[in-house]
């Protein structure tokens, strides 16, 4: 991959150089985590090299400590102890590592004698517009756990030689009748999202084609069909993550949302040396479908890793000193905002709207409408960062999410403004996000760590 050269005239060499560093390694991350699962082996194996610890084996923590916790292998926390400890409150940085997809029902496989097909039941995960993922080559990427307690890691569909998978869309020549009419977003239904598993012409009896794919499933995995509904199976875009533009300016992949803020964060956190204070990092699963769940921001997992810090610190953790840190802690929800679309400028109020290339997006507030269910940042925090930013020279500007009613949508903010603690969005601008195949710029990746950076040191 060539350099990039960004023109930026404030941008300096060493910066230069950084930016191409994130934007290489960004790539590859994408290439090798497409779900929180692969997300969470991906750290961890990089935080264990780096010394840090499981804090469940740490018997105590002192200034310096390296320490994470991996909570169900699908959402993951990570933290150092700052030299002056945890008296000036915590500095976090909260991302999502899930992101939209197809999931396949608990009992996906059914065949269809009449078309010679045997397909996959799916149900779509987070806010996807379904016609988007017609007709494009899958990977089915996830964990299947047996009657007999195995733990079986499937990844189909990444490899040149792997078969992939695809939900086909009817040929225009005869959709007239029974998709010309309908609306965008119901060219294809939720119940028309299935996915062609495997084909064999020339049989009729029944179960015949499926016994042959559930025979492959078996022979080639070790799964058998019942194992199928102990399992989280997900339908992912194939397509490599690459560079977009003649000028190489953006990189154009899937799972931007929020890999993008995940991997900025994760690699500024990779690089901070010895900090002042108390830094936690933390990767939440199930933010696309609105972080319920136990592995979702909505869990009290930062309460108990709060306070098995504050334990292994000071040797005892009453429920006040936990809320009380809690209360005065910094958060940054590092998530990404939309970048205004250049052929639908009408969707955005164009002078609030994040521009692609314009640095990290200060997101003061989301929600919808009049502010609803949105978690508005105080203007005294926004200004907090805002002199951050200033004074380590970070490229960023402000945005809103789409003009006052056209929609909106939400992030994990709200679940530590709970406690009380103060928080604020902050992420890259992403074209394109929730689709297949989304563009982040270079400058806004770069621009991106460089923030977390600066929030992490202050
Ligand atoms: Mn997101
Ligand atoms: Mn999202």
């Amino acid at each position: 991959m060539a350099d990039h050269k960004t023109g930026w005239s404030l941008i300096d060499n060493s910066s230069e150089a950084k930016l191409n560093e994130i934007s290489r390694g960004y790539i590859n991350f994408l290439n090798s985590v497409k779900t929180e699962f692969e997300a969470v082996d991906y750290f961890i194996e990089r935080l264990e090299r780096n010394e840090f610890s499981n804090i469940e084996n740490s018997e105590k923590l002192r200034p310096g400590s390296k320490f994470y916790l991996n909570h169900m292998g699908r959402t993951l926390a990570a933290g150092i102890i700052g030299k002056k400890g945890i008296d000036n409150g915590l500095f976090v940085i909260a991302s999502h590592i899930d992101s939209p997809r197809i999931d396949l029902k608990p009992k996906p496989v059914y065949e269809d004698v009449e078309t010679n097909t045997v397909l996959l039941k799916t149900q779509y995960y987070g806010g996807v517009k379904k016609y988007q993922w017609v007709n494009r080559s899958l990977a089915l990427h996830g964990r299947v756990y047996t009657k007999g307690g195995r733990e079986i890691k499937l990844r189909i569909g990444e490899e040149p030689d792997d078969p992939v998978f695809v939900i086909p869309d009817l040929l225009p020549h005869i959709a007239d009748k029974v998709q010309g009419e309908r609306k965008l977003f119901e060219g294809i239904k939720g119940e028309e999202m299935n996915a062609i598993f495997g084909s064999i012409p020339g049989q009729t009896r029944k179960d015949q084609f499926k016994n042959n794919v559930l025979k492959i499933l078996k022979d080639r995995y070790d799964i058998e069909e019942e194992d199928l509904a102990s399992a989280d199976l997900y339908l992912v875009p194939s397509d490599k993550a690459r560079e977009s533009g003649l000028d190489a300016s953006m990189i154009g992949g899937y799972g931007h949302d929020d890999k993008a803020s995940s991997y900025a964060c994760f690699h500024a956190f990779m690089d901070i040396e010895k900090p002042d204070d108390t830094v936690l990092v933390l990767f939440y699963d199930k933010e696309e479908i609105g972080s319920m769940g136990a592995t979702g921001s909505q869990s009290n997992l930062l309460e108990y890793l709060v306070t098995q810090v504050i334990h292994k610190l000071k040797g005892n953790a009453d429920h006040l000193e936990v809320l009380s840190l809690l209360r005065k802690s910094k958060v940054i929800s590092s998530d990404v905002d939309a970048a205004m679309d250049p052929s639908f400028k009408d969707a955005h109020d164009t002078y609030n709207a994040a521009k692609l290339g314009g640095g990290i997006v200060i997101t003061k507030y989301t929600g919808s409408g009049g502010k609803f269910m949105s978690s508005e940042a105080p203007a005294e925090f926004v200004a907090y960062l805002r002199n951050i930013f200033e004074k380590h020279k970070v490229k960023y500007q402000f945005g809103t999410l789409g003009k006052v009613d056209e929609g909106g949508g939400g992030t994990v903010a709200q679940d530590f403004a709970r406690y009380g603690m103060s928080v604020i969005d902050a992420g890259p601008p992403v074209l394109g996000m929730h689709s297949p195949f989304e563009l982040v710029s270079k400058v806004d990746m770069w621009s991106s760590y460089h923030a977390y950076l600066a929030f992490m040191m202050h």
